[in-house]
């Protein structure tokens, strides 16, 4: 199955210039949506991850199928505003716009082992400020994996610290 196919590409939103990567038809299709956690999960199931850590929206959905599948716990970074309890936070910008993250400070502990899951990296300013927010709790990184990676955009060398593995890429 070629999971490319699976992906709906938007030209012009949200902003002209842009072609949006849009993740929902993967997801609708049930094949397209199991492969892609599976590929996921194969890639971790034998290594010693403790906690995924999910990015707000999209890294949710695979991140937490993810977490199920090891039987681990999934911490959610956050837009800023939505977690109720005590956080840290990093400013990031993107491809369009820029914002701020938050982490629960009691979300990870010191020299645990997480794996980073969002669906896409583009100038990677947003995985960018996810790794310094685990980083910042003192967790260690074992990779930080997407669905879709954008290379021409240069994400990965914003994580130039970090391993990266995404399942496809796209101009
Ligand atoms: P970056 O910070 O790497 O420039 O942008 C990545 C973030 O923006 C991710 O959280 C991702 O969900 C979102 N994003 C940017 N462009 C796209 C796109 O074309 N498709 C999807 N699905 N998400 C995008």
């Amino acid at each position: 199955m070629d999971l490319k196919k699976s992906v709906r590409s938007i030209p012009g939103w949200p902003m002209e210039g842009v072609i949006f990567r849009d993740l929902t038809t993967l997801m609708l299709d049930p094949a397209a949506f199991q492969k892609s956690c599976d590929i996921l999960y194969e890639r971790y199931k034998a290594s010693s991850v403790d906690k995924i850590v999910g990015i707000d929206a999209r890294g949710f959905v695979f991140g937490a199928v993810l977490a199920y599948k090891l039987g681990i716990g999934f911490v959610p970074v956050r837009k800023k505003g939505k977690l109720p309890a005590e956080t840290l936070e990093e400013s990031y910008s993107l491809e369009y716009g820029s914002g701020t993250l938050e982490i629960h400070r009691d979300a990870l502990d010191s020299g645990e082992q997480v794996v980073i899951v969002d669906d896409l990296i583009a100038t990677g300013g947003t995985a960018g400020a996810t790794v310094q927010l685990v980083n910042k709790l003192g967790a260690d990184i074992i990779e930080c994996a997407f669905l879709i990676e954008l290379p021409d955009l240069g994400g990965r060398a914003q994580l130039r610290n970090c391993s990266v593995f995404a399942i496809m890429e796209f101009e």
